[in-house]
């Protein structure tokens, strides 16, 4: 008779090392039935009467991947006599996740702890005699690339094993458990786990389930409430309570170090309270250091001296030398060098900021991040998945919404391109850098406030979203490796820094150019009896244009002509909102010390004004090639309008009710502005807190490692 054995465990645990040590070269490959999935079948060495099936990777039993359903219809349907769980015993609390779960299908099963070689390397030796009592079945050691433990493995195999008894849960779970298997009629412990989690996929198993909707729901909300958590999360919370019961003494340090300076690190780096405050004051030394007090230094030098007054007064007298016309010579000291100029002033401080940030990615460090946001992100319903196209973002929004791709779920990978222009891009921190300094001057707090506004802009646009029927429903669980920390390679950052502040440096010279040149020409020629450069900007095309519809920003405190084209012309590339200042106002008058480049344009804003205008500027519809990048992650332009719709919606109300909430504030006055502002606050609570479209399903399991080491 034949017998068929079952080969599950996480992805890169050595399966397919395993499996083919097990079966030699007589296998068969071919795709589980009805989907493309890889399926191998292979007989046991030896042993013909025995079938090995190679199950998908997996990290768990529940239905959100494609690999996850097939691996789990499999072990329920064609009830295999034996599984063999094979465990990555590097990280062995990761991997007993997925084995909590196989332990409760009614089949047997035998572990392989596998890598054990990198084990040993490591100076650790496992108690398999205990391993194997705490968890009723047989251990085995093996290293699947090396070859050894396979005869063992094989020999515990082929003795044949009875149905594991169950790991206990906590009391409360248990009784919880047992009510949920009396309603539904089952006598199979997993699949109770899984109505517990509403994990509808079971549905089909459990015939009378609709009958007893309530009875469910009302078992389940209760455990909820209790522990004010979701169920998945609770369930989560209870399968790692298993693994961490069983595994004490299991690993005897024979060189007396278990835990690792990464671990060490991380207990407290995505310690549940500390992770998020830690992550705050990171960023905001970040942009601090880069923005303020390092990147101005530098940048002042290259804005006041280099570009406000050593290139345009020695290129003026040189153009004149030679003897070009006088428009062309304020076209390039006023056009090239006002606009470009005042781009590139910002590179400094852009450099600063990518430097940091690579030093960030290559020691590990982005990783939790995006762990740690998973934890947050999951109450709004995101999946840490998303934040991991926002850090991309931060150097320019393009790949960084290209990289929203990854995200499986459909909804929420068109949410996630929606919001990651949110997170300041480089060329945004040109803008910031620039009222930051030329407003503000160089007010401690208000670059790293660029990010947190951010930040929170894609926080509760989640929450607003998530709540309508485009959006609602659960992120797909985000499991994600934790690479040991290691010190930040020097070239590895250097390079990061140089590709990516190359990008901006090239656009300067290119798109950046052509936009000032185009902005010059429309800021000094006019329209009189046909056109004429005027000598009053005011006069000029430019002016007409964008004073037409400087009426929409007025409400927000700054509706003059200059600062809507200037925004308009965020629209090419955001760094233009500042060539086109530098334009405007830029080299017109520096003084000798060239201090002054930025006078005029502080002189045209107020400080709320100023603030208003970043951020509106910072929330509004990107450049037209991020939203370039949109239309192509959404498919087509309807989604990609409303996308851009309400981005710029967003920016005009958030900016709106700051401004004139400000004004009330500083004026002690309220006028029907100041209602207006306060009517739109109270519809933004609103929609943060009306009911979703659809009861939420809550999200997230996961993010293992951490959680099981913290
Ligand atoms: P799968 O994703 O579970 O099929 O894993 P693979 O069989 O592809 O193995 C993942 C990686 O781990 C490969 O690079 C293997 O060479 C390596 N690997 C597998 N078993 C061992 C082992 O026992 N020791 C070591 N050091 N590496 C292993
Ligand atoms: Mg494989």
């Amino acid at each position: 008779m034949t017998r068929t054995i079952a080969l599950a465990g996480n992805p890169n645990s050595g399966k397919s090392t395993l499996f083919n040590r097990l079966t030699g070269s007589k296998q068969s490959v071919g795709n589980w039935p009805g989907v493309t999935l890889e399926r191998k079948v292979g007989r046991l060495r030896q042993h013909p009467d025995v079938a090995i099936v190679d199950l998908p990777g997996v990290y768990s039993l529940s239905a959100y991947t494609l690999e996850e359903r097939v691996a789990r219809d499999y072990l329920l349907d064609a009830k295999p006599d034996c599984i063999i769980n094979i465990v990555d015993g590097t990280n062995l609390e990761r991997n007993l996740f997925l084995t909590t779960q196989l332990l409760e299908l009614g089949i047997p099963v035998v572990i392989a702890v596998n890598m054990m070689d990198l084990v040993r390397h490591q100076g650790l030796t496992l108690d398999t005699s205990l391993l194997s009592r705490n968890l009723g079945v047989p251990v085995v050691e093996i290293s699947a690339s090396h070859g050894s433990g396979i005869d063992h493995l094989t020999d515990a195999v082929l003795r044949g094993h009875t149905v594991p008894a169950l790991l206990p849960y906590t009391p409360e779970h248990e009784a919880a458990l047992a009510a949920i298997m009396q309603v539904v009629g089952t006598s199979n412990r997993w699949i109770a786990t899984q109505v517990f989690e509403r994990d509808e996929f079971v549905n089909p198993r459990l015939p009378q389930i609709a009958r007893v909707q309530e009875q469910l729901e009302s078992i389940i909300t209760r455990r909820e409430d209790a522990l004010d958590d979701d169920a998945i999360s609770i369930m989560a919370a209870e399968r790692y309570t298993q693994v961490t019961n069983v595994l004490p003494g299991s690993f005897t340090s024979t060189s007396a170090r278990s835990l690792t300076l990464s671990d060490h690190i991380d207990q407290i780096v995505t310690n549940r309270w500390l992770a998020l405050p830690i992550f705050a004051v990171v960023m905001f030394a970040v942009y601090y250091i880069a923005v303020t007090t390092v990147g101005t230094y530098v940048t002042d030098y290259t804005n006041d001296v280099i570009f406000g007054n050593f290139v345009p007064n020695h290129v003026a007298v040189w153009l004149s030398d030679i003897g070009t016309a006088e428009w062309l010579n304020r076209l390039v000291v006023e056009g090239i060098i006002g606009g470009v100029g005042a781009v590139l002033g910002f590179v400094p401080q852009l450099m600063l900021l990518f430097i940091f940030l690579a030093i960030l990615e290559d020691s590990g460090y982005m990783a939790r991040v995006a762990f740690i946001m998973d934890r947050a992100f999951r109450h709004f319903g995101l999946s840490g998945k998303s934040f991991i196209p926002m850090l991309i973002g931060t150097g320019c929004s393009v790949p960084g919404i290209m990289a929203s791709r990854t995200i499986e779920n459909e909804r929420d990978r068109k949410l996630t391109a929606m919001t990651t222009s949110f997170i300041p891009c480089g060329a945004k921190l040109a803008v910031i850098a620039l009222i930051s300094g030329a407003i503000f001057q160089g007010a401690w707090w208000v670059a790293p406030s660029a990010y947190f506004v951010g930040m929170a802009a894609v926080i509760l646009s989640g929450i607003i979203l998530k709540k309508s029927v485009l959006f609602s429903g659960d992120p797909a669980p985000f499991v994600m490796e934790l690479p040991p920390y290691h010190a930040p390679r020097p070239s590895v950052v250097l390079r990061s820094m140089w590709d990516r502040s190359w990008a901006f440096i090239r656009r300067a010279g290119t798109i950046i150019l052509l936009a000032t040149m185009t902005i010059w020409f429309l800021a000094n020629v006019g329209w009189q009896h046909g056109p004429r450069f005027v000598d009053d900007l005011d006069n000029s095309f430019l002016a007409a244009v964008s004073g037409s519809i400087a009426w929409i920003f007025a409400p927000l405190g700054w509706g003059t002509w200059q600062s809507t084209a200037a925004t308009l012309s965020g629209l090419v590339a955001k760094e233009s909102v500042v060539g086109t200042f530098g334009v405007l106002y830029g080299v017109a008058d520096v003084s000798d010390d060239g201090a002054e480049v930025w006078g005029q344009l502080a002189a045209s804003f107020t400080v709320l004004a100023a603030y208003s205008f970043l951020l509106f500027n910072l929330l509004c519809a990107p450049c037209f090639a991020a939203i370039g990048a949109i239309r192509r992650e959404m498919g087509n332009g309807r989604w990609t309008a409303f996308a851009v719709a309400y981005q710029t919606v967003f920016a005009w109300t958030i900016s709106f009710i700051f401004y004139q909430v400000g004004i009330a504030i500083r004026d002690r006055a309220v006028d029907g502005w100041t209602i207006l502002a306060v009517v739109a606050l109270a519809g933004i609570v609103w929609l943060l807190v009306k009911k979703p479209a659809r009861p939420r399903r809550a999200a997230v399991v996961a993010s293992i490692g951490s959680e099981a080491t913290a």
